[in-house]
């Protein structure tokens, strides 16, 4: 992997286990040489895990939509800021520019991100590997609600094997570099019954 896009929370949420895996993931990418692709915001985790990749010399790309954060959320100091008409495209843009996709702890943003490029996996729209941090178990509610949707019949359960999940920045990352896309059948059980 060369890029990852990161979606992470505007906020810092109330654990600081959260804050310390975000800078832990920003050495780690450093270090790697993987650049950052992310919302290019300063505020929140987003912040923390850009300042860190900076920190330790490392490349960081935000996708902003023109005037859609205030002023003083926008990240000046970015390797490469891109500035975009909207969310769609600031989310086409980060995908296109990603070979790897993260979620660390958020609100709806993050989620809406992350359930945006698992489904665009599933689909085949591309064939990178997508992670969960699960810092501090903060993913295991979704994870349980991912089985649920698999046990009722909704996802599949060979699909559950491209949602790769970790507690920590160092794991996720084998995890993800080592992630082969398995080849799938047809997701409709209706059309085999056709
Ligand atoms: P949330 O999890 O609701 O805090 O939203 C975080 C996600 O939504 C990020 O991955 C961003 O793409 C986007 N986002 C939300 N707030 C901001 C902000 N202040 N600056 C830049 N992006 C943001």
């Amino acid at each position: 992997m060369k890029s990852i896009c990161v979606y992470a929370g505007s906020n810092l949420g109330n654990q600081p286990e959260y804050a310390e895996q975000a800078r832990q993931l920003g050495v780690e990418l450093a270090t790697r040489g993987i650049r950052l692709i992310y919302g290019g915001s300063k505020v929140g985790l987003m912040g923390e895990v850009a300042n860190s990749v900076l920190a330790h010399g490392g490349t960081v790309t935000g996708v902003m939509p023109t005037g859609l954060f205030k002023g003083e959320m926008m990240h000046t100091g970015l390797t490469e800021l891109i500035e975009v008409k909207d969310m769609h495209e600031r989310k086409a843009t980060m995908i296109r520019l990603a070979d790897g996709f993260i979620a660390m702890p958020g609100g709806f943003g993050t989620l809406e991100e992350w359930f945006e490029v698992m489904s665009w996996s599933q689909l085949g729209i591309h064939e990178s590997p997508v992670g969960l941090l699960n810092i501090a178990d903060f993913y295991t509610p979704l994870l349980g609600m991912i089985n649920h949707s698999i046990e009722a019949g909704f996802a599949l359960q060979t699909h559950r094997s491209l949602v790769i999940a970790a507690p920590t920045a160092i794991q996720l990352l084998e995890q993800m570099e080592t992630f082969k896309r398995p080849v799938f059948g047809n997701k409709w059980k209706q059309l085999d019954e056709a």
